[in-house]
């Protein structure tokens, strides 16, 4: 974004208006930390806001500041569309298109003549229906951009005990803790900033993680017995069926971060999850890698997906045998990009 756009934005916020924030659908915790974050900001300034997910999230994330605000499209559509329809500006934050909102998805492009939309996002290839557009993909995060959208704002000295913990959640998520290739100097300089505005770090890392189910520990054992390797294209993947999920009463979020065990074998470049949803007719997948491997192109090609370099998703319509089957069979013809020397 230009510093014109900080100005035309800063006079369009000078006057209280009605904000709608929106996360994509499933979201994580820098989508919800976006979007609580700048819920306590523009409340601050005398704003109407709401934050409008179109469905819900994990019960890890539940503890947020703010949580309780969040509406669910999913579950109140009538409400939900009557403050988007009244919104004179709808901020839509982690996400590059409307296509990763799910049933949100037409009342937004009903908006598109009629609100001001401001994109906040490190995914690639944005689309252009926001006429601000904040799009870093060399970012860690959305909750990182979301704070230099405040400093570039001249508004740092807003950010107080709520922002600084739900921005801090959201880089935290979204960098795997701080290890991610995409996590720089900067973020840290930001992470040590928002510990001074008070965000209790010790305290989040623990309210995050440390707060597993017992049903969520004996799924990771499926998931790691099912777990398998093929050595010569330094592979791992996972699979869970629909019957194991419901096994161990599988709710929203219990299989977050079960893809990362894949990668942290020796020689592991590539590693997958497929998770099947019987009641949605998919098998839901996730993709990550090591160095230069680029699982967004690979999601983007065989799985209709998308993502960054290193962290991608998407969903295959067969069955999961026959997802397997395909997966297997198209990731020989990566023989020569997936090895162990990148
Ligand atoms: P996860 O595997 O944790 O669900 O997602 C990893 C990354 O890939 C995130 O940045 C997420 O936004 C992106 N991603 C996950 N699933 C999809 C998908 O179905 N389509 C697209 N375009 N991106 C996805
Ligand atoms: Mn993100």
């Amino acid at each position: 974004m230009t510093k014109e756009n900080y100005t035309a934005l800063k006079t369009l916020l000078s006057q209280p208006q009605q904000i709608t924030l929106v996360p994509h659908q499933n979201p994580d915790g820098d989508a919800i930390g976006a979007c609580l974050a700048l819920f306590f900001f523009l409340s601050q300034k005398k704003h109407l806001v709401k934050v409008i997910a179109p469905n819900n999230y994990p019960d890890f994330l539940k503890w947020m500041p703010g949580s309780e605000e969040i509406v669910f499209f999913e579950d109140n559509p009538k409400e939900a569309t009557e403050f988007i329809e009244n919104s004179k500006l709808i901020f839509t934050l982690d996400f590059n298109s409307f296509s990763r909102i799910g049933q949100m998805q037409q009342c937004l492009e009903l908006q598109k003549n009629s609100a001001t939309f401001v994109m906040i996002d490190h995914h690639q290839s944005p689309d252009d229906y926001a006429k601000f557009c904040y799009s870093d993909v060399s970012m860690s995060s959305t909750c990182e951009m979301v704070y230099h959208f405040i400093e570039n704002l001249r508004e740092t000295a807003s950010i107080n005990k709520e922002i600084a913990t739900c921005l801090y959640t959201g880089i935290m998520t979204d960098t795997g803790s701080f290890r991610f290739p995409a996590t720089s100097s900067t973020t840290h300089q930001i992470i040590a900033k928002l510990i001074d505005k008070g965000a209790e770090n010790s305290k989040i890392h623990q309210q995050t993680l440390d707060n597993n189910s017992y049903n969520r520990m004996q799924l990771l054992g499926v998931a790691l017995n099912n777990l398998k390797i093929i050595p010569a294209l330094h592979t791992a993947y996972i699979t869970l069926s629909q019957k194991e999920l419901d096994d161990h009463h599988f709710k929203k979020g219990d299989t977050e971060g079960f893809v990362n065990y894949g990668l942290s074998i020796k020689g592991v470049v590539f590693a997958a999850i497929f998770i099947e949803n019987t009641h949605e007719g998919i098998v839901k997948i996730s993709l990550r890698s090591k160095g230069n491997f680029d699982v967004n192109s690979f999601a983007r090609e065989h799985f209709n997906g998308g993502g960054h370099i290193n962290a991608a998703g998407g969903r295959s319509q067969k069955s999961l045998t026959e997802t397997i089957v395909y997966f297997e069979k198209t990731i020989k013809n990566y023989k020569l990009l997936l090895t162990d020397e990148n």
